[in-house]
This record gives C-alpha cells, structure tokens and sequence, in this order.
C-alpha cells in the first residue's frame, strides 16, 4: 500500500465501496441521441426565487426541445442556511408553474427516479468515496488549518501584495506525510479535504459556454476545498460528482458560477469524468435609480415568485413574460404561433441574453393581458376561483355560489375572434365584474355633460317598457332606437349628425344612459351581453332606481 492509499484508509476508514460501484449502480441514460439531461439544484434556503423559476423553465424547456430529462437536486450541504420545509416551497412552487419535473424532488418528501437519492445530505458515502480515490491517488490530502491560521496567511498576502488563497508555496499541508497526518488525527485535530491542485496560474483554460461563448480563463492552481470537516462536500465537488453519476448533459446555472469553472473543469478531468456541457445563465435584472442591478432577495418583492401569485398573476403569464426576457427571438416566435403553448417553443441557447434581461412591471402587464385574453371563459373561471379562494375569499364566495353565472360574465366578449384585454391579473377581475354582484356593486349615475338627468330619466323611463333580454346586440340597439322618438331623440345617428340641435340626444347617448344605469359606468364590455347575465329583473330593478334618481334631483 502507498502512503496516500494509507492516507486515504485513515482519513475515511468508513468508505469501503469504491467509485466502480457507484459507475454501474448508475449506468448511462437509456435516451435517444441527442436528448439533453438538465437540472435545478436549488438550496431549500426559503421561498421559491424568480431565479430558481426562470432556471428551472430554461432548463426545462432545453431538455423538452431534445426530448431529454429534468430533474430537481436539492443541495442542502450547508444545513445553517436550511428552513423548514424549504424542499416543499420550491417544488410546489414549480408544480404551480406547470414546470413538470420527470425526475428527482417531485414534492416536498417524495423523489423519483434511479439516481438518487436526490438530496446531497444524504450522499455523503458518494462523496467522501471519490474523495478517498483522489486522496489515494496523490490529488488530494488533509488539511488541518484553522481558521485562525488561514486568517494570518491572508494577512500575509495581503502584505506581500500576493494572490490570497490557498494554494502552491501556502498551502500548508500539501505535502503532508502520513505519519503528520496520522499525529494531528490522533491528537483530536478536525481537518478538511483538499485538492492538491496541479494547475497553474499560467496556463488557460478555454471552454465553449452555450450561451457566453468561448471562455477563456486562468487554470485554477488553488487547493480548494472538497470535503468540510464534517464530512459535507463543498458545491464544487458535490456537483461535479452529482452532474457526473446523474449523467447531466447540460449544466445551465447562474453566471455567478463562471468563475469557479475552472475549478469544476479541472475536478472532471482528474476524477477521470467527461464534463458536461456548460451555459451560463444572466441573472435577471432591475433598474434601481438608474443603475442595473440583480434582483434581490432582500430588496424586492417581485423576487419571491409567491408575490405574482398574490399580486394574481396567472403562472401562464409569468412563464410567458420570463420567455421574452429569456430568449431575443421569443416574441417573434408568439406573433406567428398567437395560440401555441409555451413549450412548442424551442429554446436555442444562443437566443439567450449575454448581459441579463431587465425586469419590467409594465411588459408583464401587457404580456399577462395578452395571456388571459387567449383564455376561454371556462379557464378563466376556473383559474379566477381558485385564485381568489386562496387571495380573497369575499370574492371566492362570490364567485363560487353559481359558477355558470361567473362563466356567463366572463364569456362575454371573450368567447370571440378578437377577444378584450382588459384583464392582466386576476386581481384586477373584481374591479372588472363587480357590477354583476350587488355585494360589490356601488352605482354611480354621473352622465356625460350633454345628457340632463331628465333626458336620462326619460329614457330609462322609456326603455324600461320595451326591454327584452334575448336579443342579440343587433336588435337590442333596435330597442334603444325604438324609444328615441319618444323622449325627442334622433332615432339614427347619421341624422342626428345632420343637425344635431334638432334633436336632445342619440342613439348612442341613449345607450350610455342605460350602461350607466345598469352599471355604474360609461365604459364597458358589451352592454347587451351583460343585461343578458344580469338577468331581466335585475337590470329593471337598477333602470328603476337610476330612473328614480335622476327625478328626484
Ligand atoms: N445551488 C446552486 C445555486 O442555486 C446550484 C447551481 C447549479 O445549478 O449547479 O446556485
């Protein structure tokens, strides 16, 4: 046995399975040619990130324009940081993005697939066997530092103007010896592993990143750390053997970690592992005084994803705007394909922005009122009552006390070719069809100036007589021309324009005043339609009442 297999067996005594076993407990993919093996690895650190969805649609969609897999692995190496049912927030979180996971976390307890676990807490032997092989083989060894002590190299460093870290003449124990080794141990010190790094600061690295391009970066020559003292891996190590044993394919994660690629990349090749592919994501961003800056966790509310879903947006509509900002040709894509789910999109990589996407309020508003505009009134019933069941629970019961009634309102001028797009969010629906519910319902009988209330109480008094609900908006504008002669209107509104002061008003103002009266406003979706839902009664009731106001003043 050589000294470092010695050191290897007193460092990790425990591990008596060695890297080949894993190898063919997880063989290579069963998957076509081509097809793509993608993840998120997110940290059960809280809520569900507007990051963690824009990487998880990302890395969905390049793994569904291949037919490939996605998978979720939960990376909770560093358990301070962890909340309590952190793992369910974030899956839960994708399900209500329709972000279907084939592999890996599919709930909060619940993991599928053949190269599990998924959850790095519980892959420690995984690690800590690779990490014995690179020990055994010379590439890696036991440091026994404090922090104290790597503090004061530090400071040295700092001094001497040198790089700080821990690497080439610093590393101080980069040549241990077993016998060293085996006294700090004995003696009851902790220490880390380390990679005993045979890079060099001069010679380059070059990669092909999917999105960034050619990268060429230094080599690293540090002796990074790869397992903690409790055994835990760092990031580095545990994604390079993860992405290896889970056979990713494609690994698209926050360009934060470009940096460390040549670390990863050197770590793939001394473990004797074919790297994946790498593309570097641009962190979504946000105009803060006139600066660009990453949206923040702290700072903005639109950082939680679970602010859209209150604000009411409709996942479709988050999914759609993360689209235009994710990919140039995108919006292109939707023109010509305006009813197309989202994943007949194919995401090509290089559509993606270099620089990071700026976030804007005003763009989603318009993206989400184009969303729910190709929605028939069945989904937008179904979506509106199960959001406001969570979000507003007087407009639930509303909602839900006769369904064909809420379907009936919402049908109205959406069941059509060109369809309205008065609603962005499904907050913005009470607001819409509140006077179809006397609970919401407040009237308003302010006229336009050229209509005096007796005018008004005349033809309220007048129409009241001839209202039919079961006609179409055709003979239904006959009806409210029938009664213009009557109370001195014209009957047609070519005449009326051939002299106007003939006449007290027009077809049209006689409209107005009924919308008004039945509404509470002078704006609204198809006047007919809507007297046809609110039912005879009730439109007689409110024509009565707005009648009545306006002889009384
Ligand atoms: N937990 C890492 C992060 O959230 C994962 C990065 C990766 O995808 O490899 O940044």
């Amino acid at each position: 046995m050589t000294d470092y297999a010695k050191l290897a067996e007193l460092l990790l005594p425990e591990i008596d399975k060695t890297p080949e076993y894993y190898e063919n407990l997880y063989p290579a993919r069963n998957l076509a040619e081509g097809a793509r093996v993608t993840r998120i690895a997110p940290s059960p650190t809280g809520y569900l990130h507007l990051g963690t969805l824009f990487m998880s649609l990302v890395n969905r969609m390049v793994a569904d324009s291949t037919g490939g897999i996605f998978f979720t692995r939960i990376e909770d190496t560093d358990k301070k940081r962890e909340i309590e049912g952190g793992i369910t927030d974030i899956i839960e979180g994708l399900h209500r993005f329709g972000i279907k996971i084939d592999e890996g976390f599919i709930s909060g307890e619940e993991q599928i697939g053949n190269y599990g676990p998924y959850q790095q807490s519980h892959r420690a032997e995984i690690y800590q066997c690779y990490a014995k092989k690179l020990i055994s083989e010379g590439l890696a060894y036991p440091c026994f530092c404090t922090s104290e002590e790597l503090e004061a190299v530090r400071t040295i460093q700092e001094g001497e103007k040198a790089r700080t870290g821990y690497y080439g003449k610093w590393a101080k124990h980069r040549d241990i010896s077993f016998e060293e080794a085996k006294s700090l141990i004995d003696s009851g010190k902790e220490f880390v592993v380390r990679l005993k790094s045979p890079g060099s600061e001069e010679n380059k690295v070059v990669f092909e990143d999917g999105i960034k391009g050619k990268i060429e970066m230094p080599e690293n020559d540090e002796d990074f750390v790869l397992l903690k003292s409790d055994g835990i891996p760092t990031y580095h190590f545990a994604h390079v053997v993860d992405d290896h044993l889970m056979h990713t394919t494609h690994v698209m994660r926050g360009d934060e970690w470009i940096s460390s690629a040549p670390k990863h990349l050197q770590l793939f090749k001394l473990l004797g592992f074919k790297p994946p592919k790498f593309a570097h994501v641009s962190p979504i961003l946000k105009l803060d005084n006139g600066n660009k800056r990453k949206i923040s966790k702290r700072k903005d509310p639109e950082a939680a994803v679970k602010y859209f879903a209150e604000e009411g947006y409709d996942s479709l509509s988050v999914l759609e705007y993360l689209m235009t900002i994710a990919a140039s040709d995108f919006e292109d894509w939707r023109r010509a394909n305006a009813t197309a789910p989202i994943n007949a999109y194919k995401l090509n990589l290089k559509k993606m922005s270099v620089s990071g996407a700026l976030f804007d309020s005003d763009k989603l508003l318009d993206v989400s009122k184009n969303v729910v505009s190709r929605m028939n009134s069945a989904e937008v019933t179904e979506k509106l009552i199960n959001w406001a069941k969570e979000f507003d629970n007087e407009f639930y019961n509303l909602l839900a006390r006769d369904t064909e009634y809420t379907q009936n309102i919402f049908a109205i001028d959406r069941d059509v070719p060109k369809p309205r797009k008065d609603i962005a969010k499904w907050s913005d629906a009470k607001n819409y069809c509140s006077y179809f519910f006397d609970e919401l319902y407040t009237p308003c009988y302010d006229l336009p100036e050229n209509i005096s209330a007796e005018n008004a109480a005349n033809v309220l008094e007048e129409y009241i007589k001839v209202y039919k609900p079961e006609t179409d908006n055709n003979e239904w504008f006959s009806g409210v021309k029938s009664i213009c002669e009557a109370v001195g209107f014209a009957n047609d509104t070519k005449l009326y324009k051939a002299n106007p002061d003939a006449y007290k008003g027009n077809p049209g103002d006689a409209s107005t005043i009924i919308r008004v009266a039945v509404t509470g406003r002078r704006n609204t979706p198809e006047l007919c339609s809507i007297m046809r839902v609110l039912g005879y009664d009730k439109c007689i009731e409110r024509m009565t009442a707005a009648m009545n106001y306006y002889r009384s003043i």
